[in-house]
């Protein structure tokens, strides 16, 4: 900060020799020199001489016949030097010409001839306090704004990976260290003598030129700041490593990579995690319940996903809170005193770091748990093939398809014969399991991607055949036929003394105003004739197209 005593070094931007002299009396005349005035008589020269050497303020004569407009030379003058505070000195006594002064980035306006050396020297100390408040000003808005960016940036990622790269890159980029990483710690703080094999580089960002060493060594050193970290409690920062009280072997470890300063700072996993846990838990029980009334069957046997899981393993009071990792930043080329803004900084953001972590976390849970309702939502509980809803769902949606194509779609149905006696006989146990025999036999018929079996209800199953006619349908329902043959499943109230199947096909080229129910209905026909008939037997409906 400046010290009002303090020897300064003025430029002075002015023509007129006369002023040049005048001034040279007022700031020169001081018992010891208070003053170093250096005069130029053009704007353009002035640029040179900010740009070669280093001066507290400006003094800029304005109607200097070589500036580049009047107001514009000021403009010039702090394009050039945008931190050096420049004081006005103008033959105009109008006030609309010194606020213009002002306005262009002047830090005050004086009338030449109107004022004392104390004035002066009084305009010179204020310019250049206000300049550098403003400074601090504008540096402290530049920070919030990158850390606002860094935070938002961050926040718009669910993606792990994605969230801590975007940090180190942003870190780096705000405190312009040489190397940024985030190093994840498996080490409970409870028990971290040791270090953790799992423990690992999660995020690095650095300046190839400057940071060369190896990742391994890297992650040694990471390792033991963690270690470090999880028993102080606190940020660490380092300015100089060669001085500082390090343990040795740590000391040793950077030094040969070559670092001169380190700021680590602690990346707590919150205890919100648990209260945000127990919520998506709330919501898996909603679902579920509303899950319950569309398939009871398969739902009530579902096991709840990993967060009941998660949640007891955060019922422990020592899981509650702990070190998930930390963020470090390494200067290569230097030593460097961490400021206190620049830690703050490093704490806030590793605040967000961890909510983001947490909500990804969440996120991937939650996806886990989606897609398992979605899982049981689709599929049969009893046979694990696809169940009825499912079907209603792919048929209607292949119709859709095929009647734009104008393509054959192919259904098959399929009834296991004298199954009532089979369960009056096996008991319903083996009823069961003679379910999935037979499921397993279907589904293990049908090859192409888009083909799908389907329990249909009770001891009945389907298959859809899109862009299959009807040869190919005739084609698989044989193959399953055949293959449930071949399994012969014992069936001692049947005549053929095996599980059998009755099976009805059809096949049409859908039409957009048409539903597949008549699909349906001309496959059942088939199936009550294959029955009529004697069962044991593929009927096909004949094509209606
Ligand atoms: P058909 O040869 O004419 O097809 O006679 P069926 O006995 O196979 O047909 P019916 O419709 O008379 O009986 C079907 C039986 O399937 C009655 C029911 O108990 C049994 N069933 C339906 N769903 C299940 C199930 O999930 N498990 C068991 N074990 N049996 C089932
Ligand atoms: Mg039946
Ligand atoms: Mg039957």
């Amino acid at each position: 900060m400046f010290k009002p005593n303090q020897s300064l070094k003025i430029l002075l931007v002015e023509d007129n020799l006369a002023d040049v002299a005048l001034m040279e009396d007022l700031l020169g005349s001081f018992s010891h020199s208070l003053f170093c005035l250096k005069s130029v008589e053009s704007v353009g020269a002035g640029i040179k001489c900010l740009e070669a050497e280093s001066f507290d303020a400006v003094l800029l004569g304005l109607w200097t016949p070589n500036s580049l407009g009047e107001m514009n030379a000021i403009a010039t003058l702090k394009a050039g030097a945008p931190a050096i505070p420049v004081i006005v000195l103008t033959d105009i006594d109008d006030e609309n010409t010194a606020l213009s002064a002002l306005r262009e980035g002047a830090q005050d306006c004086l009338i030449k001839g109107r004022f004392q050396r104390t004035l002066l020297v009084r305009a010179i100390h204020y310019a250049i306090e206000r300049q550098q408040i403003e400074e601090k000003l504008r540096q402290q808005a530049e920070r919030e704004r990158l850390l606002s960016q860094t935070i938002e940036n961050i926040r718009s990622s669910l993606d792990l990976a994605s969230i801590l790269q975007k940090t180190v890159a942003g870190v780096r980029q705000f405190l312009k260290a040489d190397r940024v990483l985030i190093y994840r710690c498996r080490n409970s703080p409870a028990k971290s003598d040791s270090i953790d094999l799992k423990s690992a580089l999660a995020a690095d960002d650095g300046d190839p030129d400057l940071c060369k060493e190896k990742t391994q060594n890297i992650t040694a050193a990471l390792a033991l700041s963690c270690l470090l970290l999880a028993k102080s409690d606190s940020p660490e920062a380092v300015a100089n490593v060669r001085e500082a009280e390090l343990d040795t072997s740590f000391k040793q470890l950077l030094a040969e990579l070559g670092i001169a300063a380190v700021l680590s700072v602690p990346i707590w996993q919150s205890k919100d995690r648990f209260a945000a846990s127990e919520e998506l838990s709330a919501v898996w029980e909603t679902e579920k319940n509303a899950g319950a009334a569309l398939d009871a069957n398969s739902l009530l046997d579902a096991e709840k996903p990993q967060v009941e899981q998660i949640n007891a393993a955060n019922c422990q009071p020592e899981n509650r809170n702990y070190l998930w990792g930390m963020l470090t930043a390494y200067n290569c080329s230097g030593t460097r005193q961490w400021q206190e803004w620049e830690i703050d900084f490093l704490k806030h953001l590793t605040l967000q770091v961890a909510i983001a972590i947490e909500q990804s976390q969440l996120y991937r849970q939650l996806a886990a748990a989606n897609e398992r309702l979605q899982q049981l939502a689709t599929t049969d509980g009893l046979t694990g093939i696809a169940n009825r809803r499912q079907f209603d769902r792919i048929l209607m949606l292949e119709w859709r398809r095929l009647a734009r194509e104008k393509l054959p779609l192919s259904l098959i149905v399929f009834d296991i014969d004298f199954f009532k006696l089979y369960n009056d006989f096996y008991g319903h146990l083996a009823g069961d399991d003679c379910l999935r025999q037979v499921a397993r036999a279907i589904a293990s018929g049908v090859r192409r991607p888009a083909d799908l079996a389907a329990r249909y209800g009770g001891e009945e199953f389907a298959v859809v055949l899109p862009n299959t006619a009807a040869e190919g349908a005739l084609a698989v329902a044989r193959t399953i036929r055949d293959r449930l043959w071949k399994l012969q499943l014992p069936h001692e109230r049947s005549p053929e003394s095996c599980v059998t199947l009755s099976v009805g096909i059809a096949t049409a080229i859908p039409v957009p105003h048409d539903s597949p129910t008549s699909l349906i209905c001309r496959a059942d026909s088939a199936l009550f004739q294959a029955k009529a008939e004697g069962k044991n037997r593929i009927f096909q409906a004949i094509d209606n197209f």
